[in-house]
């Protein structure tokens, strides 16, 4: 102890220890960052390794684990390089073996395939320790990075690609550097080289404007950047090969935070095609306008001829009743048939004109199929007869008895089809074939054919006679006479209803025409205003000589057709006072006036038609139980039911003829 004391003073002593605490305290904080150093290597998110050039890891860090999904041991147990993505190997082993002293650090990139099968991006940093010949290596994972630029690359592959489907380029203008970036598809809209650095481009993209398209192009860019306003403008550019196109272009700027225009962008788009389809639709549409323009006239015109016509048609009716001699009888029946066939083709072309101007509507009233029919073959009985031919009416037994539908089309198509076949048929038989071929909860489909053994029609024709005009042959009309309307038109109408001719014929041997049409059936009562209608028709009257004395006003603005009508109506009412009035208006006046025991109403006239005027009449105390009939001209949809709805009492369609004539006045003034 002394000997001790001797050598150190207690001072020293205290020294001494101080000295060994901050050793200790100094080994300590050295021993703590060797701890924090593995602890940072081991936490780290990158992947850190040692690995030998035999490509084995030797260490590796949690990295690996985290990232790569293997444990420790499975990543330490087989070369590194099963791990690595097969389209990477051979530049992996090129990269390695790059690693020498002369060039001890490598930098690149490689892809890994993780457990779970997934490719994860490794950046790699790698550095050779040429004393123990180890690689050291850091990775980072920059898969995310990676898949976000692939996105990148595919959305602006995709936003090319639609430029390309769109014909859309687009283009952004920086003003400070003056750069002026185009996309792929603005280059090939202009069908300017694609060069991203071309000094030249703004000069070559306006060298194909015209010259006031490229002045206004100029005021609308001034005007954007001052008042940062969009621009907007279509015009022609001339490309070098001369072609020309359309394009439509607007331009936007774009602000910075201070509210300063820093640059422009926009969008080019190729409207030649638009452009060129526009032209087309106008053209096609002034070339309808002139069709439609066509087709009222031919309806006006043809509404103004039948007029005349019934004139002609009503008066040689009349003389026919009356004395002549043979001579003037022949000629006499020749100007009424001539007139009747005259009225017929207007009739057609009235159809025709109707159906292309768009103006006919199919009326839906119910119809008693099986009546019709009937009806229909009466209308031939007579020519079959004379000409000895087979007429037949096959109506398959389940066609339902009601249908819903256009009875006045229906008989107009099928009298067509039947005339035709009487027209051409000189031996053997004409059928008209009637079955229902489909059946739907309320829908029938009902198939009509016409079968002939007449003349029969050529293959190469069978198309041709369902346009208008179009016949046969050029000798048809000297033979047959017919407008070779008749199947364009019953066609039209067919069309109307999704439906169309068709036609199986040999020539030489017949004929048969069929078309298949869907109705609705009607199983119950029918509507109250045809059942209306038909009592109006059929209601039995008493034929009797006993109309003198009445006192009757017929409302018409045609003076042909009042003569007419005024013949007629003497004819059969003995001592009739006759009043007279041009126009709905007078009607009204004149009927308050003379209280007249019945009034024939024409419907279309100046002033107040004639649909107006009695509803007029039916209004006022005094008259509104005057009988009413309604002169129409029978050739618009709904008329009659028209003239019902407006308080008429009856109708009688022009021309007057006679005997339906004395059937209204004999039921209305025998009342
Ligand atoms: P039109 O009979 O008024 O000339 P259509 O359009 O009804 O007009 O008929 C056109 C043409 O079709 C006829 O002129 C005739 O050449 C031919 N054709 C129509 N029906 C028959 C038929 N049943 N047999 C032979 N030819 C027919």
């Amino acid at each position: 102890m002394e000997k001790l004391k001797k050598e150190f003073t207690y001072e020293e002593l205290l020294q001494k220890v101080k000295e060994q605490e901050q050793h200790i305290k100094e080994l300590n904080e050295e021993k703590n960052a060797i701890t924090n150093f593995e602890y940072f290597v081991k936490e780290s998110p990158d992947l850190i390794c040692i690995a030998d050039t035999n490509a084995y890891f030797k260490v590796i860090n949690e990295g690996f684990v985290k990232v790569l999904g293997y444990s420790k041991e499975e990543l330490l147990s087989k070369p590194f390089l099963q791990f690595i993505h097969p389209e990477d190997l051979e530049k992996t082993l090129a990269e390695v073996k790059n690693l020498t002293k002369k060039h001890p650090t490598i930098d690149f990139e490689n892809r890994y395939i993780t457990k779970n099968g997934e490719t994860v991006f490794l950046q790699w940093k790698a550095n050779l320790h040429t004393t123990n010949n180890l690689i050291y290596g850091i990775a980072r994972d920059v898969t995310q990075i990676r898949k976000t630029e692939e996105k990148l690359l595919s959305s602006e592959k995709s936003l090319n690609e639609a430029q390309r489907i769109a014909k859309i380029g687009s283009w952004d203008f920086h003003l400070t550097t003056q750069e002026l970036n185009w996309s792929n598809e603005l280059y090939e809209i202009f069908e300017i080289e694609n060069n991203p650095h071309d000094s030249e481009l703004y000069a070559k993209y306006l060298s194909s404007f015209l010259p006031e398209d490229a002045e206004l192009l100029n005021r609308n860019v001034y005007n954007t950047i001052s008042n940062k306003i969009p621009y907007e403008m279509e015009h022609r550019i001339i490309l070098a090969n001369q072609r020309m196109k359309w394009v439509f272009c607007t331009g936007v700027p774009v602000l910075d935070k201070n509210d300063n225009v820093v640059s422009l962008k926009g969008v080019v788009q190729d409207i030649t095609q638009k452009k060129l389809i526009d032209e087309t639709i106008k053209a096609k549409e002034k070339a309808e306008a002139a069709n439609k323009a066509k087709s009222d006239f031919l309806a006006n015109m043809t509404h103004e001829i039948r007029t005349p016509l019934n004139g002609i048609v009503g008066f040689t009716d009349l003389l026919l009743k009356t004395k002549f001699d043979n001579d003037q009888l022949e000629y006499l029946k020749s100007v009424n048939e001539s007139a009747n066939a005259l009225m017929e083709i207007i009739s057609n072309i009235l159809d025709f004109s109707k159906i292309e101007a768009g103006k006919l509507e199919l009326s839906f009233e119910e119809i008693d199929i099986i009546q019709l029919l009937n009806q229909i073959i009466n209308l031939f009985k007579y020519e079959a007869n004379h000409k000895k031919i087979d007429l037949e009416l096959e109506i398959d037994s389940n066609v339902p008895k009601y249908i819903k539908g256009d009875s006045f089309r229906l008989k107009q198509i099928l009298v067509n089809l039947l005339s035709n076949a009487m027209k051409f048929t000189f031996s053997g038989y004409i059928k008209l074939k009637v079955a229902q071929v489909e059946e739907e909860d309320s829908v029938s489909k009902i198939k009509f054919s016409v079968l002939d053994t007449g003349i029969g029609i050529m293959d190469y024709n069978q198309k041709k006679i369902f346009q208008s005009f179009i016949q046969a042959d050029n000798t048809t009309t000297r033979k047959y006479g017919g407008t070779g309307l008749g199947l364009a038109i019953s066609n039209q109408l067919l069309a109307l209803k999704n439906s169309e001719l068709e036609l199986i014929s040999t020539y030489g041997v017949g004929s048969e025409f069929f078309f298949t049409v869907a109705f609705e059936k009607i199983l119950f009562k029918k509507r109250a205003i045809e059942e209306k209608l038909n009592s109006v028709v059929h209601i039995p009257f008493r034929l009797s000589n006993s109309l003198t004395n009445f006192k009757v006003l017929v409302v018409e603005d045609n003076k042909i057709n009042m003569l007419l009508a005024k013949t007629l109506i003497k004819k059969i009412i003995k001592n009739c006072e006759l009043i007279e009035a041009t126009n709905g208006f007078e009607a009204v006046v004149l009927a308050e006036e003379r209280l007249p025991d019945l009034i024939f109403m024409d419907i279309q006239m100046p002033i107040r038609n004639g649909y107006d005027a009695t509803l007029e009449i039916r209004k006022k105390e005094k008259t509104k139980h005057i009988p009413v009939i309604a002169l129409t001209a029978g050739v618009l949809n709904g008329e009659k039911e028209k003239c019902i709805e407006h308080g008429m009492s009856d109708y009688l369609t022009k021309p007057i003829v006679q005997f339906e004539l004395e059937k209204v006045l004999l039921k209305w003034l025998n009342d």
